[in-house]
């Protein structure tokens, strides 16, 4: 067992984070961030991280993973308004927030280099974003901003990425899906039946990237027990064989089933478990573990899903637990799709054999 201590732990933080809100109507509620953090004050933790203030990325930073045209089209957007695709508003100044995100996902990731162990960026995790085109409120894709900022500043060139968000990461596996140098895993509703639509479990990478793209489809309904052991299974050792310099952990809470856009049936109490197996697998290897919020929308339970993960992180004894909701239902079998998703499990596995022991 192996927990940061708190010094350790590094939180970016910027009002204007507030900013980042696609309007009225639209399930992203722009101020999430402030929400998250007046709860975490609430709630003692902000006593046991540093709170840092992040810069815009600049559009070098941006250029080493988007076209250059795709960059100019956000520009242009911002100045007017306008829509980046039919579920992405783009409201003016969308550009200078955009890369305040992304700033916000750098910085995180250059403090791993200045002491800290676990660092947080509460606006990150925009992995719809590709490297010429985008949708799902994501316009630039602050994952790989960061691994490409760390693989040029930093000389590095293994990372993994854990992203449970709810949705599929579609930017980033198009992104990655030849380059061994990133390990891609990704837990998601299936496909057929959610936003994007991608992230089939046979596909696993192309190229040189074969093997290195792990995609986990869930069928709607999955709960905390099922969940927690696939990632039992497969997390640990395909990160364990693989040595990452730095984890990414996208942590998206829409697997919440409260979520409105989503499926699944995960516990406030699921978000603590993972997020403190997060923690000793990063222990375990690189000791740098770069956390984004992601997805999430109901937002009074966003901010006690984040609670959780944080107090996961931090290796604080107390978080949320819904009371009707066993904390962590061990025997699978009580979940109706325990054993499909054993099956699913298995079926990953054997696609995998050829590049994993697992
Ligand atoms: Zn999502």
């Amino acid at each position: 067992m192996c927990f940061r201590k708190p010094v350790m732990f590094a939180l970016m933080y910027h009002e204007d984070y507030n900013k980042y809100d696609l309007g009225v109507d639209h399930p992203l509620i722009g101020n999430k961030p402030r929400k998250t953090m007046d709860f975490f004050k609430e709630k003692g933790l902000l006593d046991l991280v540093d709170v840092f203030s992040p810069k815009k990325a600049t559009e070098k930073d941006l250029l080493r993973v988007h076209e250059k045209q795709y960059v100019d089209h956000v520009k242009q957007l911002s100045k007017t308004g306008g829509w980046l695709a039919s579920d992405t508003p783009a409201p003016v100044g969308i550009y200078e927030y955009a890369r305040l995100a992304a700033g916000g996902s750098i910085l995180a990731g250059e403090k791993l280099f200045d002491g800290y162990k676990c660092t947080v960026n509460p606006l990150g995790g925009f992995h719809h974003a590709s490297k010429g085109h985008s949708s799902g409120f994501c316009f630039f894709n602050d994952i790989a901003v960061v691994i490409e900022y760390l693989r040029e500043k930093q000389k590095l060139d293994r990372f993994a990425i854990i992203d449970l968000d709810v949705h599929h990461g579609n930017g980033t596996q198009d992104i990655y899906a030849a380059d061994p140098t990133v390990l891609n895993i990704s837990f998601h509703q299936d496909g057929r039946t959610l936003y994007p639509g991608t992230g089939a479990l046979d596909m696993i990478g192309r190229d040189e990237g074969e093997g290195y793209t792990v995609n986990l489809p869930l069928p709607p309904g999955t709960a905390t027990g099922s969940y927690v052991m696939a990632f039992d299974e497969l997390v640990p050792p395909l990160i364990d064989q693989f040595k990452p310099e730095v984890i990414i952990y996208q942590c998206g809470v829409d697997t919440h089933h409260s979520d409105p856009l989503a499926n699944l049936k995960l516990t406030y109490q699921a978000y603590y478990h993972l997020a403190v197996k997060v923690q000793q697998i990063s222990c375990k290897t690189c000791d740098k573990l770069l956390v984004l919020f992601g997805g999430g929308y109901q937002s009074d339970t966003c901010v006690k899903s984040y609670h959780n993960v944080m107090c996961g992180l931090l290796g604080k004894k107390e978080y949320f637990k819904e009371e009707e909701i066993p904390d962590l239902e061990i025997d699978i079998y009580k979940d109706p799709y325990g054993s499909q998703i054993e099956d699913i499990v298995y079926e990953l596995k054997q696609k995998l054999k050829p590049y994993w022991q697992l």
